[in-house]
């Protein structure tokens, strides 16, 4: 199969008590897996079924008739992204050239947290916020549902998921405050740092 489900690269209860083990275990075990199990579904006997995900995005992007196989892989692709963004006792300022390209672009951190709080927060429904890289730049944006930077041509350094699922269990409604604790106790700078190019 070409897109596989994998492990948490912690325990489930590793990052307690931002995000539970009952999140993980179902947005993890349940919701990440149905996509991995979906996209394999759809893309079993086409030519794409061997292709990586990066490339299958890339190539149903914009295919209505594709749409199925794009939101599926999208997720897989996205939720592999999330996971490597955290780390037990992660988040605060980072270090490393991202902290230099941060504090360029927008003057300080603390105007960086805000400004990614503020793409999660009004991000209408479902969806993920983003650090991405354009060339030599570093911009936030928003995705809506299963869209990815990939398919606008942007490397992914850091995502936040904003589906309901990924923080209803532990903070209700209150997606500010999971966001806040994301960028305060989870944010795996190490990560953001190995993604740049
Ligand atoms: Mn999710």
């Amino acid at each position: 199969m070409a897109i596989m489900l994998p492990e948490l690269p912690y325990a489930k209860n590793a990052l307690e008590p931002v995000i539970s083990a009952r999140t993980l275990e179902f947005h993890h075990g349940k919701h990440h897996n149905a996509y991995v199990t979906n996209a394999n579904k759809l893309i079993k006997g086409t030519d794409l079924e061997n292709m990586d995900m990066e490339t299958i995005i890339a190539k149903t992007a914009g295919d209505a008739d594709k749409a199925g196989i794009f939101n599926n892989t999208a997720q897989a692709f996205n939720h592999s992204f999330y996971w490597k963004c955290m780390k037990p006792g992660g988040g605060g300022a980072p270090t490393g050239l991202i902290a230099e390209k941060i504090n360029k672009t927008f003057g300080s951190y603390e105007k960086f947290a805000e400004a990614f709080k503020t793409a999660g927060v009004t991000q209408f429904g479902s969806g993920w916020a983003w650090l991405v890289q354009d060339g030599e730049a570093i911009k936030i944006m928003k995705t809506l549902n299963a869209d990815t930077p990939l398919a606008h041509g942007y490397t992914p350094l850091l995502t936040a998921d904003v589906w309901e699922h990924a923080y209803y269990l532990d903070y209700q409604n209150m997606r500010p405050s999971y966001l806040a604790a994301f960028l305060d106790k989870l944010v795996n700078w190490d990560f953001v740092n190995a993604n740049l190019k």
